[in-house]
């Protein structure tokens, strides 16, 4: 059997890190192992590819989740990358890192090193910021390219103009001193091409020749001696295929994601014991936090039908798709250089009187069914609108013993009434936003949730019938003490009560974060590329107010 130094579990945002840092000692011996593919497919790197890849089964684990008690019956699509670069090959590019409570708040739960002043060096140390940005809180070196937006749109203009008219400022940097105002949104791209955490970690680590990176390596199951994890069994091929296994001698570490992490524990043994003894498999290790508190942040998307100008939905067909596709292969600019969003909105609901509770997105398009992924014929612009915290938690569970069976994901939007509020107030600064005095010439009227949607039952109804995910699943092998029910690893993101092993991805959250989440992920695989490394953290910043 062979043996590495390490063996990473799943290629993508936190494993792409890891992959590069732990590989920085030349005598370390890496072996990382994907379930999906290579990340060779053009729509990868085409910013627009978004909405390709989207639904493309190939890189693409295309969950469902179940219905939930506020989603009016329906189950809502959850996608999620397989391939090279794991979800930050198929996300929307977005880079938002959140506010200083959100860390200082994990810090607060008993995880010491993760207040803000702590997680910043690691947000610095990764990025390479092109643009606007104050040096305490922005990176000029790392392997990550930050740009910001660089579509000048009118209909953007008009909204964030909209966004001033009602007492929301412009902020030049939302990842820096205050996350609060209107601003076009920054972004993983470079040079009109998508930067995924594989282009930006993993490739570049795989030339220094001790990394192996396997594709189509499903893994199955940790292999364990006593309460020691020494190694990884997967079926090379996927399902099907070939079972290999490989041992480590010094440390596992899943970085499967937020639904594929505690998948794997719980089908390796570790877990809620009756979960597992549902389905017969033997308990190695009794953890029942695996996979419980999953948070995710639920979006209505408020539509407007848009007249004098003309939006995305008409440039993406006939001869106007050709111009931009010209514009792009001879400028890397224009509409396919564009995401799905385009400029970001951070405010307060009044529900709380913490920093700002709402997130809001703004496209000059809008989609069938308010739903991301295919473009209406129309023209419209839409609003997204979220509660940035929310307090509902759902489970991931396995459903069978078989690891190609996808796990019951159950996300419990809105099960929280102060979730339900902020969403709702949401849905009123969305609606306001949009009949602002600026975008007056291209408001035509409100599609959804209509005119005819007023009070707060009414809104709240909307919502349940139309929001759906924005694709930000955290929190299922939370981070927090030993005594503390819920926590899965400790602040080392070792396994409670086991040995030789560590869950390092967005799952490890203890809270949702007031943000994306790939940001988040990455700074989260550096700081524990230092950890097990056994290197000394990168030292606290110092704000002028602790000085
Ligand atoms: C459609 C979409 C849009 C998004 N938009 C944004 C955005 O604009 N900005 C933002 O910040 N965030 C966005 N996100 C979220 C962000 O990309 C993720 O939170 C982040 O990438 C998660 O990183 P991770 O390392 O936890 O998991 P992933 O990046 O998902 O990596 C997990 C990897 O493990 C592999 N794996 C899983 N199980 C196994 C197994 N059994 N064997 C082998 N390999 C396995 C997977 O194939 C995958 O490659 C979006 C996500 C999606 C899906």
């Amino acid at each position: 059997m062979e043996t590495f130094d390490y063996v990473i579990i799943g290629a993508g945002s936190a494993g792409s890190v890891l992959a590069n840092r732990l590989g920085e000692d030349p005598v370390s011996r890496v072996c990382v192992l994907e379930a999906g593919p290579t990340d060779w497919h053009p729509y990868i790197h085409l910013p627009a590819g978004f909405i390709k890849t989207f639904h493309m089964k190939s890189v693409n684990w295309g969950y469902q989740q179940e219905p939930g008690p506020w989603t009016g019956g329906r189950s809502i699509y959850a996608p999620r990358g397989k391939t090279l670069g794991g979800s930050s090959s198929i996300n929307g590019h977005i880079y938002n890192r959140g506010q200083r409570q959100d860390f200082n708040t994990w810090a607060q739960l008993g995880n010491r090193g993760w207040g803000y002043p702590d997680v910043l060096p690691y947000f610095k140390r990764l990025e390479r910021r092109v643009g606007e940005g104050d040096e305490t809180y922005r990176g000029r070196d790392g392997n990550l390219t930050v740009t910001t937006m660089d579509w000048n749109d009118p209909l953007c203009e008009a909204f964030m103009e909209g966004a001033v008219s009602l007492g929301i400022p412009r902020n030049p940097d939302y990842n820096g001193a205050i996350q609060e105002g209107v601003s076009y949104c920054q972004r993983t791209i470079q040079d009109g091409l998508r930067m995924s955490a594989a282009k930006a970690f993993l490739h570049p680590a795989r030339k220094r020749g001790n990394v192996d990176v396997r594709t189509h390596a499903h893994v199955t199951n940790l292999i364990f001696e006593g309460k020691r994890a020494v190694g990884v069994r997967y079926l090379k091929g996927g399902k099907g295929g070939t079972p290999v296994e490989v041992r480590a001698s010094k440390e596992v570490i899943l970085s499967g994601g937020t639904y594929n992490s505690p998948q794997v524990l719980q089908l390796s043994g570790v877990g809620s014991p009756e979960l597992l003894q549902s389905h017969g498999i033997e308990v190695r290790h009794a953890l029942p936090g695996v996979g419980e508190g999953l948070q995710d942040h639920y979006a209505p998307r408020s539509v407007a039908r848009v007249k004098n100008i003309r939006t995305i939905n008409e440039l993406r067909r006939g001869v106007s798709l050709w111009v931009e596709a010209l514009k792009w292969a001879t400028t890397r600019r224009g509409l396919l250089s564009l995401s799905p969003t385009m400029v970001y909105c951070f405010w307060h609901s009044g529900e709380t009187t913490e920093s700002s509770d709402l997130q809001l997105t703004f496209t000059p398009a809008s989609y069938k069914e308010g739903v991301q992924g295919q473009l209406e014929d129309e023209p419209g612009m839409t609003v997204a609108s979220w509660q940035q915290r929310p307090e509902s938690r759902g489970y991931v569970r396995i459903r069978s013993a078989d690891p190609f069976t996808q796990p019951i994901i159950q996300t419990n939007y809105l099960v929280e009434e102060i979730d339900r509020r902020v969403v709702v107030a949401g849905m009123k600064l969305a609606r306001r936003l949009l009949a602002s005095k600026p975008l007056a010439p291209y408001y035509a009227y409100e599609d959804f949730p209509g005119p005819k949607v007023q009070s707060d039952d009414e809104l709240l109804a909307a919502a349940t019938e139309r929001g759906t995910t924005t694709f930000h699943p955290g929190c299922t092998c939370r981070m927090g003490p030993a005594d503390a029910k819920w926590a899965v690893v400790d602040d080392q993101l070792r396994v409670h009560g086991l040995q030789g092993l560590r869950v390092v991805d967005a799952s490890i959250m203890p809270r949702m974060i007031s943000a994306n989440l790939n940001a988040s992920t990455l700074m989260i695989a550096d700081k524990a590329s230092d950890m097990i490394r056994g290197k000394t953290a990168l030292e606290a910043v110092k704000f002028p107010e602790q000085a």
